[in-house]
């Protein structure tokens, strides 16, 4: 599939802006929410929630050595006492948890992620797997995932993770080109990803998913094309291809990447457009604004049904289950609030020890919140919005509520990235690229701030 875009308007739009995997965006949550308030939430939507069902999320952040891109919450060590301690904790967290959520609701969907969860030793992940089971009751056909780095796989990883029940695994690659590789401390040869992905296979894995980030330094068009060449050959079930968030005033390590290096917004537009163009010819969809899947996969339907969504793991099609994340610095979603832990294990331990929810952070959401983000949440993801639906479910005026939104979409109107019907507003093609863009005219908070740059990457 060619793409008919036009790089000289898409580069208009390179500046700074939310990624919209939650609104209101992190940076809003204040210290005013606290653990006090998340409890009454949890209690709350034991009675109120759409269907009972729980997401839960598992951070674990710990990683041998640092990639200079990172953008993650992650703590390097290879300390094990401080490990095992952090493991302790967790399962006083899972216990604190587990009193207040309803017996009654089950986990539909659970995910590890990092820092690396499989850094952990096998005896380390049986141990806290046990703990979460016999808190909290599991559906059949749950989702499990793992997110996993190949370059500290043991032998005893996989067929681990496969006899506890996880059915999708996520390996982080990047990029396959050594020099980018060197760039930024990530050294992961070919034959290992292939390797690890093939043994995943033979043990029946039923799903395994790739990242890749383009807008890394030394990329070109050549280079990233023969990465996206072996991913095709590779040949998983999803892809994720992330924009690079280049933003070293807030991750002080990413001043070690040289900057000269970094493709310009009109490479990574290149890069983006190329990578799309190759994986849709593999017979990939493309869905959202940064992964890809096989037709038949999960999200491809749930795009198709118009029930896909987007959280801080990314695209999901189980739209209606509530998000539980336990560990530092994870971000729970319930239908009402956003709860983010604490950042510094430390009092991470203090708060759990005193037996509260170690919340740092949070929003209690208000109802022009709530439709502000079903409104992103439906262009982000399905690329449309209808407005009568969302004025029967908000009982609203959608054209008189959203009238300096829709004056604000106006340019991007007449550039062919959006096209504003009276009854619907549609993503084009070209708009894809920029859909963050499109969702920040529907922002109130963005409006409020003066200036975007210290808190979020560039939209290109
Ligand atoms: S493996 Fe992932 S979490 Fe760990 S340092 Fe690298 S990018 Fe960050």
């Amino acid at each position: 599939m060619k793409l008919n875009v036009n790089l000289d308007i898409l580069k208009k739009y390179s500046r700074p802006g939310p990624r919209y995997t939650s609104y209101p965006t992190a940076p809003h949550f204040t210290p005013e929410f606290g653990p006090e308030d998340f409890e009454r939430a949890i209690r709350e939507s034991n009675h109120t929630a759409e269907n009972g069902d729980i997401s839960l999320y598992f951070h674990f952040p710990f990683c041998p050595q640092l990639c200079y891109y990172c953008g993650c919450n992650v703590i390097i060590s290879r300390n094990e006492t401080r490990i095992n301690r952090y493991l302790e904790y967790l399962k006083k967290e899972i216990q604190l948890l587990r009193r207040l959520i309803h017996p009654d609701r089950k986990v539909t969907q659970m995910h590890w992620g990092g820092g690396t969860p499989n850094y952990l030793q096998p005896q380390q992940i049986r141990t806290i797997f046990q703990a979460i089971r016999d808190a909290f009751p599991f559906t059949e056909d749950a989702e499990i995932s793992v997110e996993i780095d190949p370059r500290t796989l043991t032998p005893e990883h996989l067929p681990l993770f496969r006899e506890l029940g996880f059915n999708r695994l996520s390996f982080g690659v990047q990029d396959f080109e050594h020099q980018v590789q060197v760039t930024i401390n990530r050294l992961q040869p070919e034959d290992m990803t292939r390797r690890v992905v093939e043994e995943s296979r033979a043990l029946g894995f039923p799903s395994i998913n790739v990242d890749l980030i383009y807008g890394l330094p030394y990329q070109t068009e050549e280079t990233f094309q023969r990465t996206i060449d072996k991913i095709i050959d590779i040949s998983p079930d999803r892809l994720a291809v992330f924009n690079y968030a280049h933003v070293p005033w807030l991750k002080k390590h990413q001043r070690v990447i040289p900057e000269e290096a970094l493709p310009t917004p009109e490479v990574k537009l290149r890069l983006f457009k190329m990578t799309i163009e190759q994986l849709t010819e593999a017979g990939y969809v493309f869905i959202g604004m940064d992964h890809f899947a096989r037709p038949d996969d999960e999200l491809s339907i749930a795009q198709k049904t118009r029930t896909l969504y987007r959280n801080f793991q990314g695209y999901s099609p189980r739209a209606g289950a509530e998000v539980f994340a336990l560990g530092i610095t994870s971000i729970s979603q319930l239908q009402r609030i956003y709860a983010q832990n604490v950042k510094d294990t430390r009092r991470y331990e203090q708060l759990l020890d005193a037996g509260k929810i170690p919340t740092h952070v949070g929003i209690a959401l208000t109802d022009d919140d709530v439709l502000r983000r079903h409104v992103i949440n439906e262009l982000m993801c399905n690329n449309r919005l209808q407005k009568p639906a969302v004025e029967a479910r908000f009982r609203i005026q959608f054209d008189q509520y959203f009238a300096d939104a829709l004056e604000a979409l106006k340019p991007l109107q007449a550039d062919g990235l959006v096209e504003l019907d009276s009854d619907e507003i549609r993503v084009t093609e070209q708009g894809r690229f920029v859909v963050r863009n499109i969702a920040m005219a529907f922002d109130w908070y963005l409006k409020q701030e003066s200036s975007t740059k210290a808190i979020y990457s560039k939209t290109i």
